[in-house]
């Protein structure tokens, strides 16, 4: 429907055009008619000060009016925004590590992705039998685009040398795929956006082990709230398969005294792996 402005228009532009052709024809001044029950005189009116206030509200008609088709197209566009997909459709037919990271790269489906400097994908042997998960990204790997990489992540690398793996044997990645601001711990919005990224990571590299690094990437893969003194030396199970919990690297950085249980872990995940691959170190 249009709008009081709108059907205003016509009627400035009317009135705009008549007094110009009066100006044209008769000059500057316009003889008005007393009204019959006044005794005033008969008034000079200057045309040229009449279309000064007439173009001026006109002129601010039309602004208005154009102020408020603009701030339609914004808030359109803005919409169209929002509801523009952030990654391509196909990701869940990705034939590929590589295509997948190509289909979601770009990803914003939750806030973390307008506060990342780099996307997280995984990196590591994309038909590794096993994988270790962390919970997501902190401030190296955000800027380097690849997990594990701090202080954190070169003790991982000793770690996992210790029981005969190299990185490049495995591959790394974690839940989240984008840094929580200040190392957060992941909101459940962000999981629910993230973790079928994961879940296409698996189906496409499928490993046969699984080695979760922290309690709380633990417990948001298995959705519950364990104590790492309940879990650890047991075999869990993601998605069907066998996951072993330790502790992350980070911590172990802070708290020296839990590298033996660490190394325990991380013996029961290089026999395992040795039973179920039928290789061994
Ligand atoms: S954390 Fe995951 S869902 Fe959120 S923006 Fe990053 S890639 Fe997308």
């Amino acid at each position: 429907m249009a709008s009081t402005q709108d059907s205003n228009a016509p009627l400035f532009l009317k009135i705009e055009r008549y007094l110009e052709q009066r100006q044209a024809l008769g000059g500057n001044l316009a003889y008005i008619e007393p009204m019959p029950s006044t005794t005033s005189a008969t008034h000079n009116i200057p045309l040229s000060s009449s279309l000064a206030v007439l173009s001026e509200q006109h002129h601010e008609e039309s602004v208005k009016k154009h102020q408020s088709q603009a701030e339609t197209s914004i808030k359109t566009a803005l919409q169209g925004n929002d509801a523009a997909p952030t990654v391509n459709p196909a990701w869940r037919d990705a034939p590929s590590l590589p295509v997948l990271y190509e289909n979601i790269h770009t990803c914003l489906n939750c806030k973390l992705g307008t506060t990342r400097t780099k996307f997280v994908f995984g990196v590591g042997n994309p038909d590794a039998d096993l994988l270790v998960i962390g919970e997501a990204p902190g401030a190296d790997e955000d800027a380097q685009g690849e997990p594990f990489v701090g202080r954190g992540g070169q003790l991982l690398t000793k770690i996992l040398e210790a029981v005969n793996f190299s990185r490049d044997e495995v591959y790394i990645a974690n839940i989240i795929k984008c840094r929580p601001p200040e190392n957060r711990r992941p909101e459940a919005d962000e999981v629910e956006q993230c973790e079928p990224y994961l879940y296409k990571q698996i189906e496409l590299i499928q490993p046969k082990l699984m080695l979760a690094l922290g309690l709380t990437a633990v417990n948001t893969l298995l959705k519950a709230k364990h104590t790492m003194g309940a879990i650890r030396g047991k075999t869990l199970e993601y998605r069907g398969i066998p996951l072993i919990a330790t502790y992350h690297p980070a911590a172990l950085l802070r708290n020296p005294e839990w590298k033996r249980s660490t190394w325990e872990d991380v013996q029961l995940v290089r026999k395992m792996y040795d039973n179920l691959t039928g290789k061994s170190s």
